[in-house]
């Protein structure tokens, strides 16, 4: 096993979760007749880079990438993220309708929509047709790739450098972040500026998230480490902030190296993730105890459930759930169905535990004793959404970092 980044051996253990299938592979109930593909899930620390990486299956990695039934859309606060996020970039930027905004895994337009608005010119790079199409009725110009340093030449050529790359919550999610770093620095033009965002390496340690590895997430990522991948490419890290979204990310900026002053900010986060002890063997030790502790407590908590007669459903058929539920062995027995908004998921099962996934309105027709909710990073508004089941003596919990109801 090598490191997706530098290539040194990886021999740092950091999480076993077991074996899990691809977390978007939701089941139609033909395929529940049917043998169900998994792999190891395992994330290991490279000691040289420091990247923390799930372990490399080079014949799946195909398969991991084959999600997204998740339409960004759908989500309220992500869309005013979004929308807080493009008006910020136009004004800190100087962004005019002379610029050029390339996003990359632009989803259904969730994002690019705000510049569509404000008469600047966008591209949208995406490979699920679904959401491409979806974005391209918004009036969005799409690309329907893969992105990477082939693709990045090809825009390049044709005149579609850009003023101003988003990748927000795509990084941890490529297989192979040096090719895709150095497409990046390939279209983008010498003044330009690139947004990252992905969830901090930190706060999945700090706060147990480890619900948030799954087989599509291949790096968990610190600000130093990602220093290190982009100064590869000529790239230079000029901006950090703190972001709540996800449990705790960082959005950085970075641009040609020298183009750009540097904040202060970047050097606190540097101390920050020092102190803390990201680029330090010790933190990486005890993890796996916390996390099989974490859900010795949820199982504990169903089986008392159901040893009360309570019904339990779930909110949330997503790559967190499906983690958390997979880990935890947890099956139909334990939790009857779990609710998605999403209508592609609705009729199908999550991957492992075979749970059902109903439209939400089932929780209004029949209101369950207990309602998980697993995407604890939107529990609020979940739980907002879901205020009248309290009516009917439903009651609400969360699993990360310990089981509570809310
Ligand atoms: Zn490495």
């Amino acid at each position: 096993m090598k490191c997706r980044h530098c290539g040194s051996p990886l021999c740092l253990p950091f999480v076993d979760l077991g074996f899990a299938p691809p977390s978007n592979a939701y089941l139609t109930v033909d395929q529940l007749e049917q043998p169900e593909l998994t792999f190891p899930l395992k994330v290991m620390v490279c000691e040289q880079c420091w990247l923390v990486q799930t372990k490399d299956y080079a014949q799946a990695d195909d398969l991991f990438d084959k999600d997204y039934a998740y339409f960004s859309s759908t989500s309220k606060s992500w869309l005013e993220h979004a929308e807080l996020f493009c008006e910020m970039a136009i004004g800190r930027f100087g962004l005019t309708t002379n610029s050029h905004v390339i996003e990359i895994a632009s989803n259904d337009g969730y994002l690019l929509r705000n510049f569509v608005a404000a008469s600047i010119a966008c591209l949208g790079i995406e490979p699920t047709q679904s959401t491409s199409e979806a974005a391209a009725k918004l009036g969005i110009p799409q690309c329907q790739a893969f992105f990477g340093q082939q693709l990045a030449q090809q825009l390049k050529h044709d005149g579609k450098s850009a003023d101003l790359i988003v990748a927000n919550n795509v990084l941890a999610h490529v297989p192979d972040i040096n090719d895709f770093c150095q497409g990046v620095a390939t279209i983008l033009k010498p003044q330009g500026v690139v947004s990252f965002e992905f969830p901090h390496l930190l706060n999945l340690i700090e706060q147990k998230q480890f619900d948030t590895i799954y087989h599509e997430h291949f790096s968990y990522l610190s600000l130093g480490t990602v220093q290190a991948i982009l100064a590869e490419q000529g790239l230079e890290v000029f901006d950090v902030e703190a972001l709540t979204t996800h449990g705790g990310s960082l959005r950085i900026f970075a641009a040609h190296k020298g183009a750009q002053s540097i904040s202060a900010s970047v050097e606190l986060l540097q101390a920050k993730e020092n102190t803390f002890g990201l680029f330090r063997r010790e933190t990486y030790l005890g993890f796996q105890t916390e996390i099989e502790q974490i859900k010795n407590d949820f199982l504990a908590f169903l089986l008392e459930a159901k040893s009360k007669g309570q019904s339990v459903a779930a909110y949330g058929a997503a790559a967190k759930g499906n983690t958390l539920l997979n880990f935890a062995g947890v099956r139909p027995d334990l939790v009857s169905y779990v609710v998605d908004a999403a209508p592609s998921k609705q009729g199908k099962f999550l991957p492992g535990s075979h749970i059902p996934i109903l439209p939400p309105s089932a929780l209004r027709e029949a209101p369950p004793d207990v309602l998980i909710i697993l995407p604890w990073n939107i529990a609020d508004e979940i739980a907002t959404q879901n205020q009248p089941l309290r009516a009917h003596g439903t009651q609400l919990a969360v699993v990360m970092p310990e089981i509570k109801l809310v």
